[in-house]
């Protein structure tokens, strides 16, 4: 069980996302619980203001300390009158200064954790001392920028969740999959048997499974040389 809290001036935003497919199944079903706060609740000001100019100048808008920090202290007053709190938690800032995301990070916040508390930053950012007195570890899903950090926290909500036991049907299907396996995934095909001329190879419909599987790692071994050839030096040097 794993149990998301994110704290967002944009919740209905990260709901509607979530909601949705094999993620909002996995939280009707209990396998894992996903709570948003909105942080415009915490704002101390009659305004409910949440921003405001940064120190020494500068363009945009920063979001303020005192209404994440008392957003953060509401969810985890909210875990401890819980009646089975969460006792491996990690504070999480989404921003393009953390460490890119990649699967090994997610299964090991899977593995690790019971609960990931995510802070989604907005307009330029958050002052720097939210982030020195709450946050474990900074991540980025990547090296560009975004308006929010509402979209990033739906990612790595997404690709954590599907390694939480019971929120896929069965544990294959990521062990092989693309990444997860060190490769990419082997192409696929599905009916019907002939598209625009092109068939299924023949093996697929052999009805031969180790032949079936030998092709299967050929192939995923060809088209990470092709696509992501990356991939495979990152294993070289790592053995
Ligand atoms: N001024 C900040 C900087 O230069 O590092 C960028 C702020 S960005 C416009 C606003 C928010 O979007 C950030 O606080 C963060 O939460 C989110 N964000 C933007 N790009 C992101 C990325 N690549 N990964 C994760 N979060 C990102």
């Amino acid at each position: 069980m794993m149990r998301f809290d994110i704290m967002t001036l944009f919740p209905d935003l990260v709901r509607t996302v979530l909601g949705e497919s094999i993620i909002g199944r996995a939280q009707k079903s209990g396998a894992i619980t996903v709570k948003t706060h909105n942080i415009r609740d915490y704002s101390e000001d009659k305004h409910r203001r949440v921003d405001d100019t940064p120190y020494g100048g500068g363009k945009g808008m920063l979001m303020m300390a005192p209404p994440i920090y008392n957003c953060y202290e509401a969810i985890l007053a909210q875990q401890s009158a819980e009646a089975e709190p969460p006792v491996r938690r990690r504070v999480i800032y989404l921003s393009p200064t953390g460490s890119v995301l990649n699967q090994k990070k997610a299964a090991e916040l899977a593995n690790n954790y019971d609960n990931l508390i995510l802070l989604c930053g907005h307009y330029e950012g958050v002052d720097r001392r939210i982030v020195d007195e709450i946050v474990d570890e900074e991540i980025s899903i990547g090296d560009f920028v975004l308006t929010g950090g509402e979209i990033p926290a739906c990612i790595l909500v997404d690709c954590v969740a599907r390694l939480v036991d019971g929120v896929l049907s069965d544990a294959e299907c990521y062990e092989k999959e693309s990444i997860s396996s060190g490769l990419l995934e082997y192409p696929q095909y599905t009916r019907p048997y002939e598209f625009h001329g092109v068939k299924v190879p023949d093996v697929l419909i052999s009805g031969h499974h180790a032949n079936i599987d030998r092709w299967r790692d050929e192939q995923a071994l060809e088209m990470t040389k092709k696509l992501r050839p990356d991939l495979l030096e990152q294993e070289k040097s790592s053995t």
